[in-house]
């Protein structure tokens, strides 16, 4: 019997075919038809190893050297991001520290989105200019020419996120290559909020396509993990660097568990998408709503950029603010019960966090969202319950 496997057949399939093969086999052993977890640190040596690479990232000796599960999982990341190689490590941050780590040298410098997800930021900000004497310039990536501004000699990466947490900015991937491209750095893409079911970065001109798994492709909210996906000689710089001697591997349970959850990653962006316009044009219609920030809105300042590159929907999740002062946020949140208040997004259940108007970040708290704003993560709810718990808690909050 022949399996899909082979790049070649791959290639021509579409992508729901390739979220339920890509990846899978035929277990040699068993005959089952779902490869197996692993839950081995060992693999078999050869009758001599004393000639092997303790230090090889090619699998089959340790799984801090790429275990069974994790390398399933690669071979399906990487052909839903149509990228040539895929590294999984133990969370999104740890993709993200390592592209930066990876690429990045002492005496460096790097221009990235001025709105990023918090850790991204950390990195960036103090971790890598306080300890590493890699200098980063902030800035607004929605602006080409602020991009184009903050580009130095000395720059080797710009690196944007694409819709951003928590403002849902939009950059133009396509423009930001080309201006990487010409300064002679690479362009990685943190496109968590899209996944590749709306977006693939790499398709775009990006070089480097950053994953938290935890998020979408898992989607189950129940697993951590974080992947890179881009050409196979930058992909092995990370998978030496930041899996086998930093250590940020996924465990083959967590890698089992987001590849199940991947199997179902476009129907359940279908429903995401489709659900999240609804929510945000009924918050954007309702008089107790200050603002919606959702790149599927018309409204939206890059509304044009995003349908370009997004092509089919805008992810689950919005910002909006109430008109309303600090306490009336936190007592609508206390009175949604569909809506879950949480931390996170991207997972079956509706999540909503309160970010309030302090943060040392205030360039990104400009325009409206200096008076305090939600996350809102779209869930696979009824939309119907979705914005009944919305509505019947304005009214108990008294909005
Ligand atoms: C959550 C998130 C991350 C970090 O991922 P973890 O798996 O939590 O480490 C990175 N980027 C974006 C955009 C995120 O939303």
């Amino acid at each position: 019997m022949e399996t899909l496997n082979s790049a070649e057949t791959e290639r021509k399939l579409g992508f729901m075919t390739r979220s339920v093969h890509a990846g899978n086999d035929i277990d040699k052993e068993t005959g089952a038809i779902r490869r197996p977890i692993t839950m081995a640190n060992s693999y078999a040596l050869p009758y001599d190893p004393s000639e092997l690479n303790w230090s090889s990232a090619s699998g089959n000796l340790y799984t801090r050297n790429g275990g069974a599960n994790q390398q399933y999982l690669q071979e399906k990341l990487r052909s839903l991001e149509e990228g040539e190689d895929c590294v999984v490590l133990a969370s999104g941050v740890a993709a993200l520290s390592g592209v930066f780590l990876t690429l990045l040298k002492s005496g460096e410098h790097v221009v990235a989105s001025d709105s990023t997800y918090i850790a991204a930021y950390r990195l960036l900000h103090e971790l890598l200019p306080g300890k590493y004497n890699i200098q980063s310039t902030l800035v607004d990536s929605s602006n080409l020419e602020a991009v184009k501004a903050a580009v130095r000699p000395n720059t080797k990466l710009i690196h944007i996120e694409t819709p951003s947490n928590p403002t849902l900015k939009i950059s133009d991937i396509r423009a930001v290559a080309d201006i990487a491209h010409e300064a002679g750095a690479l362009l990685s893409v943190d496109n968590t909020f899209a996944s590749p079911y709306n977006q693939r970065p790499l398709t775009l001109g990006a070089d480097l396509c950053v994953e938290s798994l935890t998020k979408y492709i898992n989607g189950h909210g129940d697993a951590m993990g974080g992947a890179v996906i881009g050409a196979r000689e930058i992909i092995d710089r990370i998978r030496a660097d930041a899996m086998v001697n930093v250590g940020g591997v996924i465990s083959p349970f967590n890698a089992w568990l987001i590849m199940r959850g991947a199997v179902s990653l476009p129907i359940r962006m279908r429903q995401h998408n489709q659900s999240a316009l609804e929510v945000a044009k009924f918050l954007e219609g309702h008089d107790a709503v200050r603002f919606v920030a959702y790149p599927g809105l018309k409204s939206h300042a890059l509304h044009a950029v995003a349908a370009r590159q997004m092509e089919n929907g805008f992810g689950g999740v919005m910002a909006f603010g109430l008109r309303a002062d600090h306490d009336a946020h936190n007592r609508f949140v206390s009175h949604l019960k569909v809506v879950t208040s949480a931390v996170s997004l991207g997972h079956d259940e509706s999540l909503i966090v309160f970010l309030g108007e302090k943060d040392e970040r205030q360039y990104l708290y400009s325009d409206e969202f200096h008076d305090g704003f939600f996350r809102l993560s779209i869930g696979l709810e009824d939309t119907e319950d979705i914005i009944g718990d919305i509505r019947q808690a304005l009214e108990k909050a008294r909005i």
